[in-house]
């Protein structure tokens, strides 16, 4: 087990950490990110982006790509290892992984959240054959193809669109009437006429043989039970918190979220919560990357 020393440990690589990063570095302090997975975070997968202030249209990917470039050239350095717990010690912390011990001044962290499963039967072993939670990443293999898409919220309605251009219909399941998505994304998905929306109902079955051909869903209402003859179903009904490693030294809210306000200060000194993951009103990209400009400024401020 190797001790590495640094100024800031920043827990996830996703606009919020790698933003945060960006700030560290800038102010003249070494970044050090560790990153489970994969840079980039949720907007990795996401097609298109047309609310970020300042830029029109970007991909996922684009934007991701973008931001990490970024913060890697102004000297951030990025390690692929989940964390394991943080440790306070007398006057630094200690970042565990199964790899090394990242010792230093501040940590920031920026877990972000993971996906939600729906929950039922078969879901895991279909998944990869007909069931999806990423329509960016297996979406043109259903060309001409029917597929549903559950969810009521911006990922559900973009991925909905988005499988139009592989796909010759697409259902989209929501468990209420009206959407949660924004207005305009709304507006834009009722208008594309591959799509039919399947309302007030949940996905309550899959039906399979090898792979995939058809979700039952319920009517939440009238109780009544139907099947959709599908290819595949891609799952976009939000995420949850993933915070438990970090329970025993920062205090969580109910829901399992990072107790931190706006200034991203969190119940232990030193510790900094920044996008997703903490309590908030408002999980955007814009305030993603805001918190991670508060919370590496704090940092910064916090070392002296
Ligand atoms: P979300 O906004 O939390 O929406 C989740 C949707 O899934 C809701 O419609 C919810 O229904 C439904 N749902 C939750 N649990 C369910 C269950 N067990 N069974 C069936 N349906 C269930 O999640 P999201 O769409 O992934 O978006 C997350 C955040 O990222 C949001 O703040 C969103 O605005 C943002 N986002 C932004 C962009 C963009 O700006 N381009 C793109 C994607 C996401 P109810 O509505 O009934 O609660």
């Amino acid at each position: 087990m190797a001790s590495i020393t640094t100024d800031v440990v920043i827990i996830g690589a996703g606009t919020a950490g790698l933003s945060a990063a960006i700030y560290v570095q800038r102010a003249g302090k070494k970044a050090l990110v560790l990153e489970g997975n994969v840079y980039g975070g949720q907007i990795i997968n996401t097609p298109d982006i047309e609310n970020y202030p300042g830029i029109k249209h970007i991909s996922g990917f684009e934007f991701a790509t973008g931001l990490y470039e970024q913060a890697m050239e102004l000297g951030a350095r990025i390690e692929f290892e989940s964390v394991l717990r943080i440790e306070q010690g007398e006057t630094e912390k200690i970042v565990k992984t199964k790899m090394n011990d990242y010792v230093c001044k501040a940590v920031i962290i920026a877990s972000g959240v993971v996906r939600r499963e729906l929950g039922i039967e078969r879901e895991k072993e279909l998944t990869g054959r007909g069931v999806s939670y990423c329509a960016t990443c297996d979406g043109a293999f259903y060309k001409g193809k029917v597929t549903a898409v559950n969810g009521g919220g911006n990922t559900a309605l973009e991925d909905a669109e988005y499988l139009t251009n592989f796909c010759s219909k697409v259902y989209l399941i929501h468990r209420r009437s009206e959407f949660r998505a924004d207005a305009s994304q709304v507006a834009k998905t009722l208008a594309n006429d591959k799509i039919e929306t399947v309302l007030d109902c949940t996905v309550t079955g899959l039906e399979a043989e090898k792979k995939l051909t058809g979700v039952e869903v319920t009517n939440k209402i009238t109780g009544e039970k139907r099947v959709l003859p599908v290819d595949g179903l891609f799952v976009a009904i939000g995420q949850i918190p993933s915070n438990q490693a970090f329970a025993d030294v920062v205090e969580l809210d109910e829901a399992g979220y990072i107790a931190a306000g706006e200034d991203c200060r969190t119940s232990a000194e030193g510790i900094f919560a920044a996008g997703d993951c903490r309590t908030k009103q408002v999980r955007q990209l814009a305030t993603a990357a805001a918190d991670g400009a508060v919370a590496g400024l704090a940092a910064c401020s916090y070392i002296g």
